[in-house]
């Protein structure tokens, strides 16, 4: 991936098994910022028994979403830490029009601005397929069909009203998630750099 995309400050958007983990790593990689995983950080509070852990524990697994207070207080945390100043690609948050407010006031406080909200949109049951595949192979706990098809749902109902949200900030940047790996990364750049 080139190095003349000038977006550092990204939020990755897109429902679940849209392959955002994936093109992720590649970005993180060509731009030089760190990935912000709230899922990955949750995980890891889980493993660690910590008490955010144990509070989102059960809510990972049934495919809800772990309360606004608790991921707006890591997604806050980990954005003031040094590495992020210069940039950082936001993965799995904001989900909800709550968390986005907050992440806007966030970065008001912090002195700077979101780049773009970079959006893969993909065909829902391409994506159901890929999570079963992905449930297959990680076992991961919040990757059954029922799980799954819960998760879709919130995500319509939460997560999606963000493409209005950053499209009416004039900084949503769509791109088509369904292809192979490379094919989608190649659109992402192509669409990063316009
Ligand atoms: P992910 O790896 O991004 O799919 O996240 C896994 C799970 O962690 C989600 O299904 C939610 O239960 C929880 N989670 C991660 N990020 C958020 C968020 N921004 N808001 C609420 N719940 C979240």
């Amino acid at each position: 991936m080139s190095a003349a995309i000038a977006k550092s400050r990204i939020v990755l958007l897109g429902p679940p098994g849209a392959g955002k983990g994936t093109q992720a790593a590649a970005l993180i990689e060509a731009l030089g910022i760190p990935h912000v995983s709230t899922g990955d950080m949750l995980r890891a509070a889980v493993k660690a028994g910590t008490p955010v852990g144990l509070q989102a524990k059960a809510v990972m697994d049934s495919g809800e979403l772990v309360s606004d207070e608790i991921v707006i207080g890591i997604a806050g945390e980990r954005l003031s830490e040094d590495d992020a100043k210069e940039g950082f690609l936001l993965d799995g948050f904001p989900r909800t029009l709550a968390q986005a407010d907050a992440l806007e006031k966030l970065l008001d406080r912090l002195g700077v601005e979101l780049d773009c909200c970079l959006a893969l949109t993909v065909e829902n049951e391409a994506v159901v397929q890929r999570l079963l595949k992905r449930a297959e192979i990680e076992g991961r706990a919040d990757d059954n069909e029922e799980t799954i098809r819960e998760r879709m749902r919130v995500y319509d109902a939460e997560t999606a009203p963000l493409l209005e949200f950053y499209g009416g900030r004039d900084r949503l940047i769509e791109a088509d998630g369904m292809g192979t790996i490379e094919e989608v990364g190649e659109r992402i750049r192509k669409s990063l750099n316009s």
